[in-house]
Formats: C-alpha cells, structure tokens, sequence
C-alpha cells in the first residue's frame, strides 16, 4: 500500500484535534510512504452550511494556516515520506462559480484533491448535509419525496460533478461515490442503482478521473462498506479508472485504516503527481 490520500486535519471543525503531524508520524509508523492531506475546503461564501452545527469544514480564515503547516511538514519530513496538500472541495450545484474561484486561488498550492458531493439541494430550495447524521438524512428523505429521489439526485449531483467546468486546478479524484448509503441499514437503499452508478463511472472514465475508494464507510455503524462497493470497484477496475485508496481520517489514529481489505485490488497513486 502506497500511501492515503484521502485524509483530514485538525482544522476540520467536526474532526479530532490531532495535529498535521500526528498523522505524519502515524503515516511513517504505518509503513506508508505518501500521504495527502485532503481537508475540507471552506464552502462558498455566500451559501449558508446546512449541518446543524455548521461544522461542515475548515473555516476559511484558516486556509493559509493550514497549507503553512503542510508544507513545513513536507520538508521535515521529505525523507520519510511524500506529503501532498490539497482539499476535498465541496461540489455544490449553483455554486460552480465561487468553487471556481476558490480553486483558481489556491490551485496553484495544491499537490491533490478530490470532488465530493456532501450537500444537496431539495424541491423546496432548502440544503441538505446528506452525511451528517441519520436524523439528518432522514429529514431530507422527507424533503426529497422519499429515498428514491434522493438517491437520484445524489446521482445527478455528482454526474454535474463530473462535468462541471471548474477551471484548472478542478479536482480530478471523485471522493466516495456511495456516501449516500452511509445510513442504509437504517434507511435500506430502495433500488440498487446499478445502472446509475455504472453510467457515473463510465463518464468519470471519459474525463479520465479517477475514484477515491474510501474505507471510512467499513467503520461507520450504519453503513460497513466501503465506499464504492466490491462490484463497483470491480467495474471501474474493468475500464481501468484508477483506484487511489484513502482512510477519510478524521484522527490520526485512522491513517490506513482498513486498507488490508484492499489488497485484491491494484491501487495506484494520484494522477499527476510526482512519484
Ligand atoms: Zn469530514
Ligand atoms: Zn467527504
């Protein structure tokens, strides 16, 4: 196992506090030889972040903070292990604009990234944070007419995904493409999706992305599945997208977590970085 590159800071708001470093030395302790820290990119300005806590990401008096300390990591470390800084950004439909700018701004620091869809918007125009909790996703099932609407705008939200235009530094990795079903045994999936999940895939391999398998879903309760599943992974395999694993830690003590239930699959590192 080459490395995570999917992995959070202290500066998320909803994570543990272990410093960028904790989970550097963790990285090393675990054998790993690349690291990307992923944090999540703060919302666009003018959208108000529906979790009820508002804890969603970083806050975004601290982006420079954040990126400092990556790169005094980076050469602190430089002979044990590859450290990439980057963020997982938040694709929000109607806001491709601000995400734009976001990225056109920081881009240039960016060693990585991945794309993910956490936030939906229903029929009445109010957002949903569809990973937040189980109450949460239940309540927005209730603003989306039901499960089945729902899980097909989480579809249809990260196929716009996809295709957005989002300028040069646009994340090229598509962060854990069955987060919806991170509370199916409490809300079993009402139809399995295949053919819109296998649509999703095939156009990410027409862009030439590549898929974030993330085992953070193996360790929520509800959920006990990698996200994507074995047939989806298996799928993407087929039209050889690449693979790149990430533990989605919010802890440093999760760095690598579960990826010995990776090991049928051949994982390779982000795209366009420097090996
Ligand atoms: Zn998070
Ligand atoms: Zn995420």
């Amino acid at each position: 196992m080459p490395g995570d590159f999917h992995v959070h800071t202290q500066y998320c708001q909803h994570g543990a506090d272990d410093k960028m470093e904790a989970y550097v030395l963790q990285a090393i302790a675990k054998g790993l030889t690349h690291l990307s820290f992923t944090e999540h990119a703060p919302l666009p300005e003018s959208f108000t972040d529906p979790a009820p806590h508002h804890d969603s990401t970083m806050d975004r008096n601290k982006v420079e903070a954040y990126i400092m300390e990556g790169k005094t990591l980076q050469k602190k470390y430089k002979n044990d292990l590859q450290i990439n800084i980057g963020f997982e950004v938040d694709y929000i439909r109607g806001y491709e604009q601000e995400t734009q700018t976001f990225l056109d701004t920081y881009g240039p620091e960016m060693d990585d990234g991945i794309l993910s869809v956490h936030m939906l918007q229903a029929p009445d125009k109010s957002f949903f944070c569809i990973d937040y909790s189980e109450e949460e996703f239940g309540r927005a099932a209730d603003a989306f007419g039901g499960l089945t609407p729902l899980y097909l705008a989480y579809y249809n939200s990260l196929t716009s995904s996809v295709e957005a235009e989002l300028g040069l530094f646009k994340p090229k990795r598509i962060g854990h493409i069955t987060l919806i079903q991170k509370f199916q045994l409490a809300y079993p999936k009402p139809a399995d999706f295949l053919e819109v999940q296998q649509h999703l895939i095939e156009i990410i391999k027409k862009k030439g992305y590549e898929l974030d398998v993330n085992t953070a879903g193996l360790y929520k309760p509800l959920c006990k599945e990698i996200y994507p599943s074995a047939e989806l992974i298996a799928y993407a395999e087929k039209l050889d997208i690449p693979l790149v694993p990430g533990s989605d830690s919010h802890a440093a003590a999760g760095i690598g977590k579960g990826f010995e239930q990776l090991s049928a699959y051949s994982l390779q590192l982000p795209q366009g970085l420097h090996i």
